[in-house]
């Protein structure tokens, strides 16, 4: 007898997924209906609890969010040791989190985080991302270099690499035009065709930079005027020395 040959025991022993619904993603149950006065038992079915962590799941990894971003909450950046702007932003992000069901339709709909490196930025808003994503809101996490990097390496994905950048629910733009001095034209031109899309449809962008606005501006009037028009009241620039670094501070 070949020692992986299935046997009736083994294929009783199937492991599901979800042994709760045996991955059928929900099950049927009784369920008393009236009609006409009478009483009647119907079988109704009733979605697994699995389907809502498996969509999760998926989100999460369409998200391009790694592991270690994952963590990133709200909760654990560390509030006390850091300065009043930082705080700031940390009462931005939270807020814009709440609101978010309120104004994610509108024009201003959207969220930057502008200046020194190392104060929490990221952090920030990575922890608004994974708030975004347990409640089932897609987020498309798009870190500048590596982004670029890939959209360059294949260019042959680059029309549906742009368009999925362009339709997110919410894209996240991470560090953005980080590099060199100054922005080459193809960075220019997908900037402006991620940033004029979500713009003109009112989908929501959350940045982090090192650039202000006015600097962003310089780089391409189109794109810089519609970030700040869109980031209006949930813009926090955070300028001041290395006693704002956030990564560096002393427990
Ligand atoms: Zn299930």
């Amino acid at each position: 007898m070949k020692a992986n040959s299935p046997s009736l025991t083994s294929l009783d022993e199937v492991n599901y997924e979800c042994p709760k619904c045996k991955d059928m993603e929900g099950f049927f149950t009784k369920q008393t209906q009236y009609y006409q006065d009478r009483e009647y038992q119907v079988d109704a079915w009733i979605d697994c609890e699995c389907v809502k962590k498996k969509a999760l799941e998926r989100l999460m990894k369409a998200s391009a969010i790694t592991e270690e971003f994952s963590k990133m909450t709200f909760g654990k950046f560390d509030l006390s040791s850091v300065k009043e702007i930082v705080q700031e932003a940390y009462t931005v992000a939270y807020e814009y989190v709440r609101e978010f069901p309120d104004i994610r339709k509108l024009r201003q709909n959207s969220i930057a985080f502008l200046g020194r490196p190392g104060c929490g930025k990221t952090h920030l808003l990575t922890a608004a991302a994974n708030n975004f994503l347990a409640k089932g809101i897609g987020v498309i996490y798009f870190p500048w270099i590596e982004g670029f990097n890939e959209l360059r390496n294949d260019l042959s994905q680059l029309d549906e690499r742009i368009r999925r950048l362009q339709q997110a629910e919410v894209l996240f733009i991470d560090d953005m035009w980080k590099g060199t001095d100054k922005p080459t034209a193809f960075e220019i031109k997908q900037a402006f065709a991620m940033v004029n899309y979500r713009y003109l449809n009112n989908l929501p962008i959350m940045l982090s930079s090192e650039r202000t606005f006015a600097e962003m501006c310089g780089y391409d009037e189109a794109v810089g005027s519609r970030l700040k028009e869109m980031c209006k009241g949930h813009t926090v620039t955070i300028k001041g020395g290395i006693e704002l670094n956030y990564r560096l501070r002393e427990d």
